[in-house]
């Protein structure tokens, strides 16, 4: 049976070149960066290399760039490093009602201990309004969180603009580029960002890896205390053969970026118009003008997202219904609900999404077994369809 990986937004598969750089830090090159003696000062020196890897797809320099357990210890420390660093100024923080669940959950554990938090709503396109962000700042805010691309419906926020209105009135502004990394081009000194996101396992390097950018000169608390590494600022021993190899696969979306996101754009573009032209009763969720290039969400009208994945599963197609952590439970997507697509709608829907290996082949095979599948299951569900839903 054929195989069809399309939730590149969930993960991606670690690139051969990138395995390749890895594996001798597992075993021959297995220093401690910590130690003085030579391993342990070259283990040191493909860290600080990874860092400058990873510094230069976005445009920031490597002593701005501290490595992470992933993109979601990124979020929680730029959300606790700040607001413990400015609490004096205030308690009043913002974000929007679309974020990933890292950041959202974080916000709302704050918001049990005291936080006053503002959740921005969105356009219809998922872009949050620059005007609306303005309103929403007080004498009290002292941090704000917008996501650079969002991870159900791709859509590209207005982070320059947003940062831009953050710096005038003193508020601390972090994006979560982890969508964003690779995809969409990244320069922090042009978005005027202070905190940043990245995930590894995003864009083809190994999981449980990620950094946060921290523009230089500001100060945050820390979040994970214990040893010196990570210039003093993120303790534990680190993890050395995933940060080589989220640098190499830094080093490879840069070199790549171009390509990569043609390819995507081509595919993603040609399965949205195959799908709306052979399926009917379909809508294609989101900005078409600000999104990622790999990201397609497409509501299949009078069926449930979660019938339409296991008859995909059974055709060996991989496919989500809605963020990766969310489609285990049947709670409406929260980024649908923020865009106004109705209930009934949003059980139907679901988020492709294309990567580096995915071929045109592979879109024909899935654009077929979508038109079998939601014919089929229109079918059964036919009766319901004429009460209307
Ligand atoms: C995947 C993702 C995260 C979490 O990153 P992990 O490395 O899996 O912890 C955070 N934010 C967004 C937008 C994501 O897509």
């Amino acid at each position: 049976m054929r195989k069809v990986y399309l939730d590149y937004s969930a993960t991606t598969p670690v690139k051969e070149e990138v395995l390749k750089e890895m594996l001798p830090f597992y075993t021959e090159n297995f220093g401690n960066p910590s130690s003085l003696y030579s391993i342990g000062l070259e283990a040191k020196e493909a860290v600080e290399n990874a860092r400058s890897q990873v510094a230069s797809l976005i445009n920031a320099s490597p002593r701005e760039v501290y490595f992470t357990a992933g993109g979601s210890e990124a979020d929680n420390w730029a959300v606790f490093g700040a607001c413990d660093a400015f609490k004096e100024k205030g308690n009043h923080i913002i974000t929007t009602e679309i974020e990933h669940h890292a950041m959202l959950h974080t916000f709302e554990f704050l918001a049990k201990r005291g936080y006053d938090v503002t959740y921005l709503p969105v356009e219809e396109d998922g872009r949050v309004n620059p005007k609306v962000f303005e309103d929403a700042i007080t004498d009290k805010t002292i941090f704000a969180s917008v996501m650079l691309v969002n991870n159900e419906i791709g859509t590209i926020e207005p982070i320059k603009e947003l940062a831009k209105i953050a710096k005038e009135h003193g508020v601390i502004f972090h994006t979560d580029a982890v969508q964003a990394l690779g995809n969409v081009p990244i320069d922090v000194k042009d978005l005027g960002v202070d905190l940043l996101s990245m995930s590894s396992h995003k864009i083809y390097g190994p999981k449980g890896e990620g950094a946060l950018y921290i523009r230089k000169g500001l100060k945050i608390s820390n979040f994970v205390h214990g040893g010196a590494q990570e210039m003093g600022k993120r303790a534990g021993t680190e993890n050395l053969p995933a940060i080589v190899g989220f640098g190499k696969a830094a080093e490879l979306a840069k070199e790549n970026f171009d390509e990569h996101v043609k390819h995507l754009s081509e595919l993603r573009d040609y399965m949205v118009s195959e799908i709306l032209r052979r399926i009917p009763d379909t809508y294609y969720n989101g900005s078409k003008e600000f999104r990622h290039p790999g990201n397609a969400n497409i509501t299949f009208e009078y069926i449930e997202g979660e019938a339409m994945l296991i008859l995909l599963d059974q055709k060996g197609i991989s496919i989500s219904t809605g963020s990766a952590c969310s489609s285990k439970s049947l709670k409406p997507s929260h980024v649908l609900s923020a865009i106004g697509i109705p209930v009934t709608r949003i059980h139907g829907s679901l988020r492709l999404t294309v990567g580096d290996p995915t071929t045109k082949e592979d879109i024909d095979y899935v654009v077929d077994s979508l038109e079998e599948v939601v014919s089929r299951l229109r079918q059964i569900s036919s009766v319901d369809t004429k009460k209307g839903w």
